[in-house]
């Protein structure tokens, strides 16, 4: 099948990074390792303001999130609680005739004509295989080349002179069962857990199996009841962190989009069930329509606190140059929500290979806090000294109702994961005992996003060419990275007009050694002005700073002025040098 012809964007994009330092293959010089990505000096820099970005308006900027940075490799326990040992897995085949892996869902269907041998016979030696096997062969190929693929697949099972027996044939219709590569079955999908196993300490057994964290929530989960007493927050309040997660993924693709070893950046913000708002606050503020809901107030539920997220995490990725047209938001179907979910909104990013998720941000109920409540034996809830107060002020009918919403709640919770009915009716019961006594379970609203996926995001929503004519009339095509100022790997170009002329590279120096103070800038001398200039533009940098002749007062009006450059449309205006660090901070925060 003819390749999409996005790749071909891909293609450039991924060169581009290779050429210009963004990202290489892992381990390159041994031939690479699949689903691993390194950064280069351009890329590293771009990833680091992505995340302190990330870090401070989600956390400095705000006095009702904290920071967190936890380890990679925790108790094995807590992937228990989580449900990431039980269920943390892709259904996955592989080919009966190459072994190649595939995760069973995102197989390419194919239509054509199997042809389905029950078994085979050497007739040399007279030994059998019972072993039943098919080919998929697309309209118009000839049987032969089945039967080919079918010798192929005895003879590895040790016939030498293969006979095929019980040949049959059956039209097939976008079946996702056969090797889209050679057309060979594929064995019944299983389920491939996806965390990565290691061993802590000298013995390798399995008492001492610990895993690479697949998703770096978990830790604040764990952590939070010492974040609570620690940090002087109350519900609601939320913590954040940003590290490593890896995930043994059955099909790496799509360049960094799906890789073994990502970033993400996490917010598990916590909320006070809506029954605690209810009593508190005599009722609950529930969305009225799309949009960004302002500023939080003290009586939103679940759904406003949610919404706010969405809208927040939108108003980020517009700061940082994705606008809005380029993002998608797709809300889970109730059959695609995981069970515990009550809400989860995917943010799609328009890449070259397909719309898809670049952050999810999910409403999460109680149930994380609730699991590591239950499994490590410690206390989760918090005491709310306010909803104590309030619900003694309630009439009776009003505390039974919400105390019977709350039961049903954490009855529904129980059930779910298998708590026998009687004890969990019991437990139910004395939680809701506890809500009229100021206590309860945070529930949580967690937007998660990758830092990888974003950067390949950005990467490719920069991407552009232009073409231009030479004196000689050569058309040449070239790359402009037009990433937002803000994210840009180097912020400008500092450039003596020419390398020769000492009085020049001393001051072009000068202004570099003045810049660098405040932000990344790169010292350039060598070549012609205009390939300094392209060179920059593949860079992303947005503004270079040329010292010429004037600078140094050629034309008294413009001594100790530098021309500035904008990388977008080339425009050139000239700047006091000692206005420039100012000029340049507005520009570029
Ligand atoms: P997908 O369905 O694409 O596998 P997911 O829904 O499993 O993703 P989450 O578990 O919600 O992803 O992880 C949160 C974020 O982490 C994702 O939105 C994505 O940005 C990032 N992420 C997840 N898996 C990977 C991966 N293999 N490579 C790079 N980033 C990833």
């Amino acid at each position: 099948m003819a390749e999409p012809k996005e790749n071909v964007l891909m293609e450039k994009i991924v060169s581009l990074c290779k050429r210009r330092g963004f990202v290489y293959q892992s381990s390159e010089i041994y031939g690479g390792i699949n689903g691993f990505w390194d950064y280069g000096p351009l890329g590293a820099e771009l990833k680091r303001n992505v995340k302190d970005l990330w870090w401070t308006s989600m956390t400095r900027q705000r006095e009702d999130v904290v920071g967190l940075e936890a380890t990679i490799i925790m108790a094995p326990q807590i992937w228990r609680a989580s449900g990431h040992v039980d269920t943390f897995s892709d259904p996955m085949c592989d080919c009966l005739l190459t072994r190649k892996r595939f995760r069973a869902d995102q197989i390419e269907p194919q239509s054509g004509t199997a042809y389905h041998y029950s078994g085979a016979r050497d007739t040399g030696s007279g030994k059998q295989s019972e072993d039943a096997f098919a080919v998929l062969l697309p309209p118009g190929k000839p049987p032969e080349s089945a039967r080919k693929t079918a010798i192929q697949f005895y003879q590895q099972r040790g016939l030498a002179q293969v006979e095929l027996l019980g040949e049959r044939t059956e039209k097939v219709e976008n079946s996702q069962r056969f090797n889209p590569d050679n057309g060979a079955l594929l064995t019944e999908p299983r389920p491939f857990n996806l965390m990565f196993k290691t061993y802590v300490g000298p013995v390798a057994d399995e008492d001492n199996v610990a895993y690479l964290r697949p998703e770096t929530a978990q830790a604040i989960f764990a952590q939070f009841k010492n974040v609570l007493e620690t940090s002087r927050q109350k519900v609601p309040f939320g913590i954040a962190q940003i590290g490593k997660a890896f995930r043994n993924e059955v099909t790496p693709r799509n360049f960094t989009f799906r890789s073994r070893e990502f970033e993400q950046m996490e917010l598990e913000f916590f909320i006070k069930p809506d029954e605690a708002i209810e009593a508190i606050h005599g009722s609950v503020a529930r969305p009225s329509g799309p949009g960004h809901p302002g500023e939080p107030q003290a009586n939103w539920g679940w759904q406003m606190w949610h919404q706010y997220w969405v809208e927040e995490r939108i108003r980020f990725y517009e700061s940082i140059g994705l606008a809005r047209e380029t993002l998608e938001e797709y809300w889970q179907k109730p059959d695609e929500l995981a069970h515990y979910a009550r809400a989860t909104v995917d943010l799609l990013f328009k890449f070259p290979f397909g719309t898809q998720e670049l952050e999810g941000i999910a409403a999460r109920s109680d149930f994380d806090l609730s699991q590591h409540e239950r499994f490590s034996g410690k206390q989760m809830g918090v005491f709310d000294e306010e909803l104590r107060g309030a619900w003694a002020k309630l009439d009776d009918q009003r505390k039974a109702g919400l105390s019977q919403l709350y039961y049903e709640a954490r009855l529904k919770y129980m059930l779910k994961m298998g708590i026998e009915k009687e004890k969990a009716g019991k437990e139910a019961r004395e939680d809701a005992d506890g809500l009229a006594k100021g206590q309860y379970i945070p529930h949580v609203i967690e937007p998660s996003a990758g830092v990888d996926r974003l950067i390949l995001a950005l990467i490719a929503n920069a991407y552009s060419e232009v073409t231009s004519t030479d004196e000689k009339g050569k058309a040449e095509t070239r790359v402009i990275m037009k990433f937002h100022p803000r994210v840009a790997p180097i912020k400008s170009g500092v450039f003596p007009l020419l390398k020769n002329k000492p009085e020049l590279v001393a001051k072009a120096r000068e202004v570099f050694e003045l810049l660098r103070k405040q932000e990344q800038v790169f010292y350039d001398e060598g070549g012609a002005i205009g390939r300094r200039y392209a060179r920059q533009d593949e860079a992303g940098t947005p503004f270079c700073v040329t010292i010429d002749f004037e600078t140094l007062g050629e034309k008294p009006e413009l001594l100790n002025t530098v021309t500035v450059r904008h990388r977008d449309d080339g425009r050139q205006e000239r700047v006091a040098i000692a206005e420039l660090p100012a000029w340049l901070q507005a520009r570029v925060r």
